[in-house]
């Protein structure tokens, strides 16, 4: 029953495999809307767990756990990509998985997910499948150095990647990222100028929509600000947005798709990378759009009609890690220095822990000119570490 097409009004259950942040604001979304929620995770009090109205405790793996949240709801969605194949067949048998596991096998794997992005015509960085150090070297030789290894599957905010910027690396980068026990992809370094994102909405009935294209800022490979209008030509967004659409509508995505890309100073665009959920660079649509990302992913698995996207006001987005809490808060009780023009819409997720990188929140400055509230971000207390 997995693909076939269902309207689930509100009053039903949405089933949300996964506790984090991102299954919490589509919680806070959805449950607006008049929808219950049911999570899985092996995490008490988790993120999710704490707004959902059922919250079964247990590893993603555990199949009884798995056949409950099937029991409880209407739909199921996740809020992760990588959930277990075997655990994904069995829900879209148990239950109505509108996404169905294509998607998720398909983007779990680099070169899997490249080939979808060019058999949907866009264009990704050259690459070549490495399969032993000899290949490598090979590869290294033809796209010259800098360039980009990485594991095909498993790699996250840059993790699982080397930047080989020798030949004498070679060596060294194929023995350590070899020991993932997953193949190995090599990428042609691309010099951008920004990195945007897109992120696409697709409904069964085959209506499709693209948020505005945003432009990220990573620190240490980890998103810092996306910022909206991204500072780019008007037609180089067109096209963004157009290639999010061309590939929702290649791959048949049901719910977000993100679509990560670099720009170069010549304005050519290569996709990166894909997410078939809810995306960090889109949680500025949450005040700043007619139509938050997650309304839009309860709106596009329900089979509802989707949401109108239109940018309502310029926005930055700046991430909240754990060590920017505790400044955070302080702040919060006067929101000092805040300039005139810019309001701070903070989220906050739930976490318990604290800790350096963890992205425990985020802060929607919604404002009459991005500079302005960059220029605060950049000199806040706040961000400082
Ligand atoms: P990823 O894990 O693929 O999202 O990569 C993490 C970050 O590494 C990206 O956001 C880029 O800043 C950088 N990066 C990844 N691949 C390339 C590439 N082919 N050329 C240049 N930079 C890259």
């Amino acid at each position: 029953m997995a693909r076939e097409r269902k309207t689930v009004l509100p009053g039903g259950t949405i089933g949300v495999l996964g506790g984090g942040q991102l299954g919490r604001m589509l919680a806070l979304a959805g449950r607006a809307m008049g929808y219950r929620f049911a999570t899985l995770d092996p995490t008490e009090d988790s993120p999710l767990g704490q707004v959902a109205d059922e919250q079964i405790v247990a590893a993603y793996h555990d199949a009884d756990a798995a056949k409950r949240l099937a029991a409880i709801s209407d739909v199921i969605t996740y809020e992760f990509e990588n959930v277990d194949a075997a655990v994904a067949g069995m829900l879209t048998s148990e239950c109505y998985v509108p996404q169905g596991s294509e998607l998720l096998y398909t983007t779990q794997h680099r070169l899997r997910e490249k080939r979808a992005i060019e058999a949907a015509g866009v264009k990704v960085a050259p690459y070549r499948e490495i399969r032993s150090e000899e290949e490598l070297l090979g590869a290294v030789r033809e796209f010259g150095t800098p360039c980009v290894l990485k594991t095909a599957t498993g790699g996250y905010d840059g993790k699982g990647q080397w930047v080989i910027r020798a030949e004498s690396e070679v060596p060294e980068a194929y023995d350590t990222l070899a020991k993932a026990k997953t193949e190995l992809v090599l990428e042609k370094f691309i010099r951008f100028e920004k990195e945007l994102s897109v992120i696409a909405a697709r409904s069964p009935r085959g209506e499709i929509k693209a948020f505005p294209a945003a432009e990220n800022i990573h620190v240490d490979n980890i998103l810092h600000l996306s910022i909206v209008p991204a500072r780019a030509h008007a037609d180089v967004l067109a096209e963004a947005e157009k290639m999010a659409v061309r590939i929702a509508e290649s791959m048949e995505a049901i719910g977000l798709l993100a679509v990560e890309m670099f720009l170069t100073a010549d304005g050519e665009l290569f996709v990166n990378e894909l997410a078939p959920r809810p995306h960090n660079s889109g949680h500025y649509t949450m005040e700043a759009c007619r139509t938050s990302q997650f309304e839009q992913h309860v709106r596009a698995i329900c089979n509802l009609p989707l949401g109108p996207v239109e940018l309502l006001t310029p926005v930055v987005m700046a991430n909240v890690l754990g060590e920017h809490v505790a400044p955070l808060l302080d702040w919060m009780g006067e929101e000092a220095g805040l300039p005139e023009g810019v309001a701070a819409k903070v989220h906050l997720y739930g976490k318990h822990e604290a800790k350096a990188k963890r992205k425990m929140g985020h802060v929607n400055l919604l404002t009459d000119d991005v500079e302005k509230a960059i220029r605060w971000v950049e000199s806040s207390a706040i961000w400082q570490r």
